[in-house]
């Protein structure tokens, strides 16, 4: 069907996008409604301006020389919202356009520019809020030590955002970009119990949400926490994982120490209720003891008249179980204040061992005994405490030695890292090992007191020395071949 002008001209009014004709020397010829009320301009008002006056005054210049350029070498260009242009209206504000432009011809073979002007505000706006929302987005995933990753199973290809690499703290080329590649990055404990999470995961059909520890090429220790889901083809098999990386280290190591004090309360509680127990039993016997006595007294009085000495007796006894009793009140008192009156300092061990040797002269020189030790090192920690800890050791192995057999005492020490190990040993009776962990407790003896004097609480305060400082203590022995205990002490306590 041929068409007639009159659709043609329809057409060109009609056009929602702006059409401005002009000529090679940018006087406007034509303009159509949705361009001249684009530019805010009455219907023909436009025409024999130039296309300049559409252009903000400052780019101007620069419009000059396109224009220029393109008269020379026209050729059809298209319109895309890539390229953002800023008109310039009759009421000096400015408008967002893009524009496709093509060489026409007249008539009598005039070279024309045909201009199509679309309007393109709405679209900026919204591009530059997505830009801002992105940016924002990438703000918060800095902020938020938060990577994206991307893991395709079937090419074995791992893709890591900006941010990742930055938690890595590895450039591009450190990283091999396989599942394998990712696998070595983890800390070598963790790596089994990461792999094992991700096939559970798979298996599962569930979220992958764990966290596992990662030393930077720097060697510093990380926590990062890695989430992901799985994106399944339509066979119901894993074609990809999608997934987050977060430093989370801070947190972690607060979660350590709030587990640390809840430990530590866990033990504080432990202990408290020890003490009640104690308090409640095994101080009840020699109370209960001395009411014996008492009672056995009175009877005494009551049936007959007894002689002094028999009262002098009774109260002996009375005395001698009221001492005891306050020797456990008093080594139960001392045993709860440990820690808890003096500072950490620097103690040198060689130095306290002396002081502790010197206390102890009386005993050494009654049993004809003899110690040796090392050149011990310094550590920071509770001094007194460690002059118990180490007082306590060395009289036990004094006080059960063997029959006839002059006790030897070789104190020793080792290099652990963040610890330092410590051995006394000695050549007495030795101890049952199936006492173990018995003999740590609270008032818990092997032998009697007409035996060997004692009121089994060194053990005890020997062992909540060593865990205030961050230590464990242990001993190795059988009856008849001496002792060796065992002890941890950490080298910098706090
Ligand atoms: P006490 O010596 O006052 O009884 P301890 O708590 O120091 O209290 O020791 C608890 C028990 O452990 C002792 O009664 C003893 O049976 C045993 N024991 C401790 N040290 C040694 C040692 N070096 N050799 C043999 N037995 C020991």
């Amino acid at each position: 069907m041929a068409l007639d002008s009159k659709i043609y001209l329809n057409a060109f009014e009609c056009s929602p996008d702006g059409i401005i004709i002009c000529d090679i020397n940018a006087k406007i010829i034509l303009t159509n409604k949705a361009a001249f009320s684009m530019f805010g301009y009455e219907p023909g008002e436009l025409e024999g301006k130039s296309i300049q006056d559409l252009i903000p005054p400052h780019l101007r210049d620069k419009h000059k020389f396109h224009f220029r350029s393109f008269v020379s070498h026209p050729s059809a260009r298209s319109m895309s919202n890539n390229m953002k242009l800023i008109g310039y209206r009759k009421d000096a504000s400015n408008v967002s356009i893009s524009i496709a432009l093509n060489i026409i011809q007249n008539d009598s073979g005039e070279e024309m520019i045909l201009a199509v002007i679309r309007e393109i505000t709405e679209f900026v706006r919204k591009t530059e809020e997505l830009e801002k929302v992105s940016d924002q987005l990438k703000e918060a995933l800095q902020l938020s030590a938060l990577g994206h990753w991307e893991f395709h199973l079937a090419n074995n290809t791992i893709l890591w955002s900006p941010e990742v690499y930055e938690i890595f703290e590895l450039g591009q080329a450190a990283f091999s970009s396989t599942n394998e590649g990712f696998e070595m990055l983890v800390h070598e404990e963790d790596r089994e119990f990461v792999k094992q999470s991700y096939q559970n995961s798979i298996t599962n059909q569930i979220p992958y949400n764990i966290v596992h520890r990662y030393i930077t090429p720097k060697g510093s220790l990380k926590f990062l926490r890695e989430r992901g889901r799985h994106i399944y083809d339509s066979d119901g098999l894993v074609v990809k994982t999608v997934g987050t990386v977060q430093d989370v280290t801070e947190v972690q190591k607060q979660r350590l120490l709030l587990n640390d004090y809840i430990l530590k309360l866990e033990i504080k509680n432990k202990e408290l209720e020890d003490y009640t127990h104690i308090a409640t039993h095994d101080l009840q016997e020699p109370v209960n003891n001395i009411r014996g006595i008492i009672s056995l007294l009175r009877e005494e009085l009551d049936s007959n008249s007894p002689a002094k000495e028999e009262i002098i007796y009774f109260i002996d006894l009375i005395k001698k179980a009221s001492e005891r009793l306050s020797t456990l009140i008093r080594g139960l008192m001392e045993t709860a204040r440990l820690g808890q009156v003096n500072p950490v300092s620097e103690v040198d061990c060689s130095e306290l061992l002396v002081e502790v040797i010197e206390g102890l002269q009386f005993q050494f020189e009654n049993n004809s005994a003899e110690i040796t030790y090392p050149p011990l090192p310094v550590l920071k920690g509770y001094r007194f405490e460690l002059g118990l800890l180490f007082q306590n050791l060395i009289s036990n192995g004094l006080k059960y030695s063997k029959k006839g057999v002059a006790p030897v005492i070789k104190i020793d020490y080792h290099n652990q890292g963040a610890d330092w190990l410590f051995t006394v040993e000695d050549n007495g009776i030795g101890i049952d090992p199936i006492h173990k962990d018995k003999l740590f407790k609270m008032f818990r003896r092997l032998h009697t007191q007409d035996d060997i004097e004692g009121t089994g609480i060194g053990l005890v305060q020997c062992k909540k020395i060593v865990e205030q400082h961050n230590g464990e203590i242990w001993f190795e022995s059988e009856p008849g071949k001496g002792t060796v205990f065992y002890f941890t002490l950490r080298k910098n306590n706090n």
